[in-house]
């Protein structure tokens, strides 16, 4: 037993083993088919939202499940045994993408764009890298000016790399509306039949197959004022907001990643004889193994930690939710977690987030102001050692399986691949390691 077991309560445990058996049934008997494609079928955020899946961390007083970001590190590890992080991911953009909506506390957006996508009915997507762009933020080139005569903002520029991207409904889109590098970010929702818009490549990628990769062109978009999110100069320190979750959602995929490799690797070592006994004999393989429970175990311990630290105080209802698992023997994950209200959790986890502060004196373009974000120096630790812990227990998995573990048809193989990314998407792990000296005050 992990003692991360220790964190979770009846609602997460609950909530874990829902997305396990909806992974199992939906996403599991057709992962390779839809790794192979690059995509996988609309009709999974239906089915995913029907099961109360999509909503976790959300509010219900905008369409979510509610719960907070254990419940989503638990839902993601559920999610994963699926064996595809492309299909989990896919799944979750919105998770990104959505954020910056709810943060707004605009109703128009809530109920055009947050609702029916958490509803599974359409697909939303973050796009902040562009072709130009992705470490340095600041360098976001997509412009939005606004045109005095009729309020709406026109839209020029392209965005690279946008998970989901190939059919989104709802691009949250940061663009530039100033000259100061920070203070003059802001979001747009752009969609796709606005004219304009399209779809410049669909990208092939390394791992995380299943999910569509995009890059989109904006050229000369009309975008009405009404799909401007928040204040103009909002739009770094509402990133800054997101990147903590998106960072968090990161290490849980990493935790899951390695997990899973290190299972199938128990079992494999079993199976497998070599010299006349099964290579689980060999000392070196067990010490391997013990190398590697060691890595997860850890990893699993600093983002359970980080989670529930978000967590701690910052949500009411705890019993409540409780009391209702309780009261049923299955209930759904909506059920589970249906009763717990985060919209605190959504405000307050991030403490004390203060808009961006005129200039008082000259500064380098690139020097990027920290927001006051509450355990920012843990998430990125968190995301940071998740991912290298996925990286080098899936590179030991491999060596596991010998030959096998180069091949396609193994789990394996896919994670290692899929695994490669955690170190680079959502903050590489360059940056995240500047975050963490800037926080130890160098
Ligand atoms: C599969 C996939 C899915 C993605 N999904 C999305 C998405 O949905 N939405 C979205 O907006 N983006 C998405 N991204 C983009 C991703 O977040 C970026 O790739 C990432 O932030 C790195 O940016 P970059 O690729 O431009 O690398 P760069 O910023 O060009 O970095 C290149 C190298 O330079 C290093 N470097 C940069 N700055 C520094 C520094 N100050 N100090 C030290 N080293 C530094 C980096 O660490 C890296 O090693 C996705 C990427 C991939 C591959």
């Amino acid at each position: 037993m992990s003692v991360t077991k220790l964190l979770l309560d009846e609602s997460h445990v609950l909530l874990r083993k829902q997305c396990e058996r909806f992974a199992r049934a939906e996403i599991a008997p057709h992962a390779t088919k839809w790794e192979e494609a690059g995509i996988f079928p609309r009709e999974l955020y239906g089915k995913a939202a029907a099961a109360g899946l999509l909503g976790i961390g959300f509010d219900e007083s905008v369409g979510g499940s509610g719960g907070g970001s254990l419940h989503l590190v638990v839902s993601i590890e559920g999610l994963m045994r699926g064996g595809s992080t492309g299909v989990a991911v896919g799944l979750w953009s919105l998770g990104i993408g959505l954020p910056p909506l709810v943060q707004s506390k605009d109703s128009f957006l809530t109920d055009t764009f947050v609702r029916p996508t958490l509803a599974g009915e359409t697909i939303a997507c973050l796009a902040i890298t562009e072709p130009g762009t992705g470490s340095d933020v600041a360098g976001v080139r997509t412009r939005a000016v606004r045109d005095d005569a009729t309020g709406d903002y026109i839209v020029n520029g392209a965005k690279l790399f946008i998970t989901s991207g190939t059919r989104a409904d709802v691009i949250t889109t940061l663009c530039r509306t100033g000259d100061d590098p920070h203070g003059g970010l802001t979001f747009f929702v752009l969609t796709p039949d606005m004219n304009g818009v399209s779809v410049s490549r669909s990208l092939r990628k390394t791992g995380w197959c299943a999910s569509d990769t995009a890059e989109l062109a904006f050229d000369n978009v009309r975008v009405p004022a009404t799909h401007r999110v928040g204040a103009e100069g909002s739009g770094f320190v509402t990133l800054m907001r997101n990147f903590q979750t998106e960072r968090l959602a990161l290490a849980a995929y990493g935790v899951a990643t390695a997990e899973l490799a290190l299972e199938e690797s128990l079992r494999y070592v079993r199976e497998r004889s070599a010299f006349g006994r099964p290579i689980a004999k060999f000392q070196v393989t067990k010490h391997k193994l013990a190398d590697m429970a060691t890595k997860v175990e850890a990893a699993k311990c600093m983002t359970y930690q980080v989670a529930a630290a978000m967590d701690a105080g910052k949500y009411q209802g705890r019993d409540k939710a409780l009391a209702s698992a309780a009261a049923s023997d299955a209930p759904s994950p909506a059920a589970s977690v249906h009763s717990l209200r985060s919209s605190e959790l959504n405000d307050a986890r991030i403490d004390g987030v203060r808009p961006p502060q005129p200039a008082t004196a000259p500064r380098s373009p690139r020097a990027t102001p920290t927001p006051n974000l509450g355990l920012v120096k843990e998430v990125s630790m968190a995301k940071n050692f998740a991912a290298e812990v996925a990286v080098s227990v899936c590179y030991d998995a491999v060596q596991l399986h010998g030959g096998m573990g180069y091949m396609r048809e193994t789990l394996v193989e896919r994670l290692s691949r899929d695994a490669r990314l955690l170190p680079i998407g959502g903050g590489t792990q360059e940056v995240m390691k500047e975050i963490i000296a800037k926080q130890l005050g160098l």
